[in-house]
């Protein structure tokens, strides 16, 4: 796939980082296959940022508390408690220093001395206060099966079905005119 497209339709950096693994009950897209995606998908999350490295081992760092947060926020879907081994890697992650936004000219640079550390720790904040607040009963999974990208839905009626029109419900509308059709 090209490099850069990542999905930020979830609502929330946390939603957005777990979607870095696209179609989950189908054939896993891998959007963060090496150190550089991670990195791009940091910069389009957060806005520019000063330089900072990132190794292999930040990858693995970073794929694994997505999963873990996955794992969180899906159990908080359900009414389940969380499995405590991921609880406990996700609160890890939250309590180094998050990114700090600094005043350029008239922009936002974000700079942190550990670039990525920060940067997860900003998504795990993220959904620790999303897992643990009020907004969570309004988090749900995209209703295309293939999609299962988690959303919040910030309609007033509450009532959204897909991650976006464009990607997932337009296609439903589609196949739902067709079988009527056919049918
Ligand atoms: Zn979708």
């Amino acid at each position: 796939m090209i490099g850069g497209m990542f999905p930020f339709i979830g609502g929330r950096p946390s939603l957005n980082f777990v979607a870095t693994l696209g179609r989950r009950h189908a054939v896993p897209v891998e959007r963060l296959p090496d150190p550089e995606a991670l990195r791009r998908w940091i910069g389009q999350a957060y806005g520019p940022a000063e330089p900072y490295e990132i190794s292999a081992a930040d990858l693995t760092e970073a794929r694994t508390l997505r999963e873990a947060l996955y794992r969180v926020l899906t159990a908080a879907m359900r009414g389940q408690r969380p499995d405590p081994g991921d609880v406990a890697a996700v609160n890890a992650a939250a309590r180094p220093p998050d990114l700090t936004p600094q005043l350029g000219e008239g922009d936002v640079r974000w700079r942190a001395d550990e670039g990525v550390r920060a940067a997860l720790s900003a998504v795990a904040r993220d959904a620790i206060l999303l897992a643990g607040g009020p907004l969570m009963k309004r988090v749900k999974k995209c209703e295309n099966p293939d999609c299962s990208l988690l959303f919040l839905d910030d309609s007033q009626a509450r009532r959204r079905r897909w991650c976006s029109m464009e990607r997932c419900g337009n296609q439903a509308k589609v196949a739902g005119y067709r079988a009527r059709r056919s049918g």
